[in-house]
């Protein structure tokens, strides 16, 4: 099993990122913030409590989170490995995927974070606002909201894998084919 997060700023490119990455390894892709949007479409019980959050351009609190991730893990278990896109993103959600995790006898096996300035994102989030409906992506306010939760909630994660020595830094500037091979690179000097 090769289990890998994938982290960054919004806009960042985690989404087209994991998806390549996904094809490339055989992993199992789990996006919560697609989970969240599915949730929200189908109007289920989740998607009624995170809306509001994901509105406004704030984290969904961490028991929803955590609770999907987990039953998102459960119930696809023969795989060759998770690719996590958009989790944790918080101190509370990377604490307890080490516990649950270890408690399935698995482990992250490297955190990559896309790094991209927020000059360059707030125009790459706008654009996408364009062609997507996501209303998230449509207000720069909401996208300022975005990214002060993660200056305050999600960066700290930095420092908490690369203690473990699992943290690596990639460039997200450039092509979505350079910044690919740059991950690939990177992959396969890790498994
Ligand atoms: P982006 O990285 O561009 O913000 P995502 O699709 O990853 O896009 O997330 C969209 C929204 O979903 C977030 O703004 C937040 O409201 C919610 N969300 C996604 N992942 C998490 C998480 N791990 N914890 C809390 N909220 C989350």
């Amino acid at each position: 099993m090769f289990n890998i997060v994938i982290f960054g700023k919004p806009g960042s490119g985690k989404g087209t990122q994991a998806n390549f990455l996904k094809e490339k390894y055989s992993l199992y892709h789990i996006s919560t913030g697609d989970l969240f949007r599915k949730n929200i479409s189908n109007e289920t019980k989740l998607g009624i409590q995170a809306k509001s959050y994901l509105d406004k351009g704030d984290l969904v609190p961490d028991s929803v989170t955590i609770k999907m991730l987990e039953n998102e893990v459960l119930s696809n278990k023969k795989v060759k490995g998770y690719i996590f896109d958009g989790f944790p993103r918080t101190l509370a959600q990377a604490e307890s995927l080490e516990t649950f995790l270890s408690s399935i006898k698995l482990k992250i096996n490297a955190t990559i974070a896309l790094d991209v300035d927020e000059n360059e994102l707030i125009t790459r989030l706008i654009d996408r606002g364009k062609t997507t409906n996501r209303t998230d992506d449509q207000d720069l306010e909401k996208i300022k909201n975005r990214f002060n939760e993660y200056n305050n909630k999600t960066s700290i994660l930095i420092n908490f894998y690369d203690k473990q020595g699992k943290f690596h830094l990639v460039d997200g500037k450039g092509s979505v084919d350079d910044i690919t091979l740059r991950l690939f690179n990177l992959v396969e000097s890790l498994i």
